[in-house]
């Protein structure tokens, strides 16, 4: 039987409880799952470097065999094609989140001639009103974003913006 491949697409800065949620879902529904963090053009102002990125979110799903974690400077349906994967896993909170994420899905339909859909989980309540943006602002300001990821992302967000805050003093 052939194995079947999912990715787990986007920005990732920092991963929150919302992402780990979906990993941990969509790890139970398919062979392999890769995360993969896209470079985002839209997105110019990162807190985490790609890197650090892939960094934590390894840290976080060391313990799902069938998770793997990527990075990747490109589109995603041509990730998936080098990949073998045929499912990309978005992960839905509201309303708001629907209209783009459609988009996006009926895009990489188009692009990829129907080899790669789009399947979206919804969130968890709990997790209803997580964001990476949200993180960020709460954190920026001192806080608590304990119920939003897990304790080593927090002791590494709470780096970045002290760096920040001692950088910023220093100018
Ligand atoms: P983007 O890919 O737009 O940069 P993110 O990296 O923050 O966004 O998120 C990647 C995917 O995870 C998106 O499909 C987003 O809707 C989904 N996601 C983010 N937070 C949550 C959450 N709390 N619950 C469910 N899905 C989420």
């Amino acid at each position: 039987m052939s194995t079947i491949k999912a990715v787990y697409p986007g920005s990732f800065d920092p991963v929150t409880f919302g992402h780990i949620d979906v990993i941990k879902r969509a790890a139970k529904m398919f062979d392999e799952v890769t995360v993969c963090v896209l470079y985002n053009k839209a997105k110019t102002s990162s807190l985490f470097s790609v890197n650090e990125r892939v960094k934590m979110l390894k840290d976080v799903t060391k313990d799902i065999p069938n998770v793997k974690v990527d990075s990747y400077y490109g589109l995603l349906i041509d990730y998936a094609k080098m990949t073998g994967a045929h499912v990309s896993i978005r992960g839905l909170r509201a309303v708001t989140d629907f209209e783009y994420e459609l988009q996006i899905a009926q895009t990489n339909k188009l692009l990829s001639a129907g080899a790669l859909d789009t399947i979206f989980l919804t969130t968890s309540l709990e997790y209803a009103y997580l964001s990476s943006s949200a993180v960020k602002e709460i954190a920026c300001f001192g806080g608590d974003i304990s119920q939003c990821v897990p304790p080593e992302i927090e002791e590494l967000v709470k780096k970045k913006y002290a760096a920040r805050a001692v950088a910023h003093k220093n100018k």
